[in-house]
């Protein structure tokens, strides 16, 4: 049987919880107001809230939970560590699970990778991975890109912006040696307007004059820190000229390329790395939610020999890789190098080609459909002005697809509705899911 609401949303119990949850925490909360219901329990690639109405899960806890939640083989791995080593500080007192997790990652990783650097969230790898640049190069700057996501530390805040009002608010004012340049591929969102051009064969050269227009000179940049994928942005995925001109440019002025793979790595885009897709060798390359296999929060930073052996530049911290959250990663890493994750993802994938991609054209609201393996996104704009936003728009079929029992990703800053389900969601389920958001979005 399909998810199915049947109260209101938010439903009695939900509306009690949410009342509390508007007293006690701090704001605004990314997405607060969007989701009308609070979590009773969630299994497998479904959630049920506290009213028991239940939802297909195109959330995935924003990535973090690839094999849908509790998957078997991490549940084990995870609480056999726990009752074997207990909570422990891995960068003072090692044990194998930490170590083999290393390795298996080194061992995995495109290009020259030969160290990893523990920490516990993405945004510690990110941080970790600037330091690490500016430690090695002796070089202040990185270059950034709007529309971005990396992290809600002070510099990230800077160095991606998402949400540019955050920018506008003056977050990089404190934040010196950060440069943004537009994302490519940019299409119709708020944040991407501006100047152009932004066809990627003409991109280069704007990169390299916007560097310019702010007075940078090019050796005094240490890196560029880049999404292989632009995942909260709304699923941008640059061409390949870009990528080899990107790769030509870092070679050109000796910028380290620093992918950022919180989002895209282990699987999210049918390859185990997004930086196969086209190719990529990073120097420091950056690993999240999809490395914890669904368990406990383990990320980190994977880099070269000449990134990570000279360092003086620590990384890690009380809870980076305790021993059990490094058992379900490795669990995670098991079911991944089972095939048949990625060709679900593959699958996933040409569904959402098949069930979204006529909605443009369809209709008038529906500006751009965009996915890449396991992940999908819908862009809305004005029927009259197809470069105008359509945050009612997108509002409105972001509660018509939850009360058709899908939960998605809708943010308000963005005209973006976006479908990030576990890697492993049945076909059916995903199908099923995207004909409710289709429905929605004609009702
Ligand atoms: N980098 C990317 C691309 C992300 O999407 C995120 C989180 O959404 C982060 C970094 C930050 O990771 P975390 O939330 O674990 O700090």
């Amino acid at each position: 049987s399909w998810p199915q609401v049947n109260t209101v949303l938010p439903g009695p119990r939900s509306s009690e919880l949410l009342a509390r949850k508007d007293r006690v925490l701090q704001g605004p909360l990314r997405d607060g107001e969007n989701v009308p219901f609070v979590l009773g329990q969630k299994h497998g690639h479904v959630i049920e809230d506290v009213d028991g109405n239940t939802f297909a899960d195109h959330v995935s806890a924003w990535g973090a939970a690839p094999y849908g939640a509790q998957p078997p083989l991490v549940r084990e791995a995870v609480n056999t560590a726990w009752d074997r080593y207990g909570m422990e500080i891995s960068q003072y007192l090692s044990s194998e699970p930490v170590l083999s997790l290393a390795e298996r990652l080194v061992e995995i990783a495109p290009g020259q990778i030969t160290r990893v650097a523990p920490t516990v969230t993405g945004t510690e790898a990110v941080e970790g991975s600037v330091k690490l640049a500016r430690e090695v190069t002796g070089r202040p700057i990185i270059l950034g890109f709007l529309g971005q996501y990396h992290g809600e530390s002070t510099y990230l805040t800077a160095a991606a912006s998402t949400d540019l009002p955050s920018n506008t608010r003056g977050f990089a004012q404190y934040v010196p040696g950060v440069v943004l340049v537009p994302y490519p591929q940019s299409f119709r969102a708020p944040f991407h307007r501006g100047p152009g051009p932004y066809d990627d064969t003409l991109y280069l050269e704007y990169i390299r004059e916007w560097v310019l227009r702010y007075q940078v000179e090019p050796d005094q940049v240490a890196g560029v820190l880049i999404e292989p994928v632009a995942g909260e942005a709304g699923i941008l995925s640059p061409s390949q000229a870009f990528w080899d001109g990107l790769t030509a440019m870092c070679q050109e002025y000796d910028w380290k390329l620093i992918l950022d793979e919180v989002q895209t790595g282990l699987g999210r885009c049918g390859t185990v790395f997004a930086a196969e897709r086209w190719g990529l060798e990073p120097d420091l390359l950056l690993v999240g939610k999809g490395v914890t296999g669904g368990g406990q929060a383990v990320a980190g930073v994977l880099g070269t020999e000449e990134m990570m052996a000279g360092s003086a530049a620590h990384l890690g911290g009380t809870y980076a890789w305790e021993p059990a959250a490094c058992a379900g990663a490795l669990a995670g890493l098991d079911l991944l190098a089972d095939g048949s994750v990625l060709s679900n993802v593959m699958a996933l994938e040409s569904i959402a080609r098949e069930e979204l991609g006529p909605l443009v054209g369809e209709v008038g609201q529906v500006g751009d459909v965009r996915w890449v393996g396991a992940w999908a996104c819908l862009e809305f704009v004005t029927v009259a002005d197809a470069t105008e936003p359509a945050p009612e728009f997108q509002h409105a079929v972001h509660l018509a697809a939850m009360r058709r029992g899908v939960f998605a990703i809708s943010e308000e800053s963005k005209p973006l509705y976006r479908m990030q389900p576990a890697l492993t969601m049945e076909p059916e389920l995903f199908r099923w899911s995207c004909r409710q958001v289709a429905d929605a979005i004609r009702e």
